[in-house]
């Protein structure tokens, strides 16, 4: 038993955020009335805005296919919630779960270009939040350009789309589309894709450009019409590539290596050497360690979030951010606990600043899920001889904590708690069995000696209604329980000592 003890131990499973090293193609569109919008942002954040932080309400959509299968569970989305808000905290963005909605869809779930599936996106939206709907493929046959996730926009479509694995990835996807969805351009536009003029997957190449990129409007790109090379000195930021003027010319750089540095020196025709932002978020460099959204590019973002466009998004509903900051400290069971019995364990957690849900998962022998905003659940349904691992995560509207959660596992043994006595305890008698509504519950024993002893009520679902700390004296005795605040229903009754627990199932009428 120690070695297996001392095996699991060094089993702790620590959860670890995926990490996707790619940066991940979109097929945002930034047509004409894209960029018209960004420009009027553009102009509008001149005018001294308020810095205040802006909430954002998302509906995130699973879509799954018909049989349910090749979708997100809803403790995956909401984990990577906290990625998002984390990369978002600095330009004082903030982003809450308005709803997740589910959406059995086959065709939805790998094919979003035909018609039917865009229709069906625009069904489903939820008119006052911001949109996303996580897919488990994007093929290219349905749409063009294709890649990992888009922000569609026109024709009543705003929302986004994106592959189910891109959440929290390493390429900041979602923080990506989102600056689409507040009408953000691509630091390179222009360049984006297969440019006639460029390599093969768009962008700069020495070959065609040369070391001095002397043409004055570059044509071409799959996403974005023809517009105006950007300079260095900044003398044409606001008509030239993302029309931000602190993003500095990017020629595409981005797109023809996985990597964060610079592969060329390159001049613009004025001489000047470019110094792009590669670690920029609506750039398409790859593999930067963290990337950023520069004071311009939040300007913007938050004129449009201003904008009468985006009046649906501002609620007044969350005010003040609150993120869940600490992982959840399960007190009991202890790692490696055994118990006696199988059919009755308390799960039991120290309150998490902020939570608002706990969200209690239980596997090896059986998959269990439970969700409470208690700091205990009992647990009446595992399975004798078994070895099971728990972990408790908090929730709030922010998502999850960013922080590791630490399982711990114990074994549950044969025996049962629906024993009637114990060594020092007998002759009990729990009367009236089922018992009406405000009725006292009696509980009628006689004890050896005198014993410190927890009564517990707990419905089905764990939770517990009554808590009683007390000391059974010596002899016969009868102790009474008011039922007046119960709802009826099954419960269980449990009389903890020292010795064991004595568990019994009451009908409240
Ligand atoms: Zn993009």
């Amino acid at each position: 038993m120690r070695f297996i003890k001392s095996l699991f131990l060094s089993l702790i499973m620590i959860f670890s955020i995926n990490s996707y090293a790619q940066k991940m193609r979109c097929s945002t569109d930034q047509d004409t009335e894209f960029m018209k919008r960004l420009q009027r942002n553009v102009d509008n954040s001149f005018t001294q805005k308020a810095k205040v932080a802006r909430f954002v309400p998302v509906e995130l959509h699973l879509v799954a296919d018909n049989d349910g299968s090749l979708t997100l569970t809803e403790d995956e989305i909401i984990s990577k919630m906290c990625i998002l808000n984390n990369r978002y905290a600095d330009i004082e963005m903030h982003f809450y779960i308005a709803g997740i909605n589910k959406i059995f869809n086959t065709t939805l779930n790998h094919r979003q270009g035909l018609a039917s599936s865009r229709t069906l996106m625009r069904n489903n939206k939820n008119e006052d939040a911001m949109n996303i709907f996580l897919v488990n493929e994007i093929l290219q046959n349905d749409f063009e350009p294709s890649g990992a996730a888009g922000y569609y926009t026109g024709g009543g479509n705003d929302f986004i789309v994106m592959l189910q694995s891109t959440p929290g990835d390493d390429g900041y996807t979602m923080e990506h589309e989102i600056g689409h969805h507040f009408s953000l351009a691509h630091t390179h536009f222009g360049w984006e894709g297969d440019i006639s003029q460029g390599s093969s997957s768009g962008g700069y190449n020495p070959l065609i450009h040369g070391d001095t990129v002397t043409i004055e409007i570059i044509t071409g790109s799959t996403q974005a019409p023809p517009t105006e090379v950007e300079l260095m000195d900044g003398s044409n930021c606001t008509t030239a590539g993302d029309r931000i003027c602190d993003t500095p010319p990017d020629y595409g750089f981005g797109q023809a290596c996985s990597c964060c540095t610079m592969r060329w020196d390159v001049w613009d025709r004025n001489g000047d050497m470019i110094i792009p932002m590669l670690d920029n978020i609506m750039s398409y460099s790859q593999n930067c360690p963290e990337n950023f959204f520069t004071d311009g590019q939040r300007d913007a973002m938050f004129e449009d979030f201003d904008s009468p466009l985006r009046s649906h998004l501002r609620t007044g509903e969350v005010t003040e951010y609150t993120p869940i900051t600490e992982e959840v400290t399960i007190t009991s069971p202890q790692v490696a606990d055994k118990f006696d019995s199988f059919d009755g364990v308390l799960i039991e957690w120290d309150a998490v600043l902020n939570a608002e849900t706990y969200v209690v998962n239980i596997s090896g022998g059986q998959q269990l899920r439970y969700e409470t905003s208690d700091t205990e659940m009992y647990i009446e349904e595992l399975e004798p001889s078994s070895l099971y691992f728990v972990d408790v995560k908090a929730y709030n509207k922010f998502g999850t904590g960013c922080q590791n959660s630490i399982r711990v596992f114990f074994e549950t043994g044969t025996g049962s708690t629906s024993t009637n006595e114990t060594e020092s305890i007998n002759d009990i008698n729990i009367y009236p069995n089922p018992v009406k509504n405000a009725e006292d519950l009696v509980i009628d024993y006689n004890s050896d000696k005198n014993i410190v002893s927890k009564i517990r009520l707990h419905n089905l679902q764990g939770k517990v209604v009554e808590l009683i700390n007390t000391t059974f004296a010596a002899g016969n005795n009868k102790f009474k329980i008011n039922t007046s605040a119960l709802i009826s229903g099954l419960y269980i009754l449990e009389i903890e000592t020292e010795e064991g627990i004595i568990s019994e199932k009451i009908i409240v009428e």
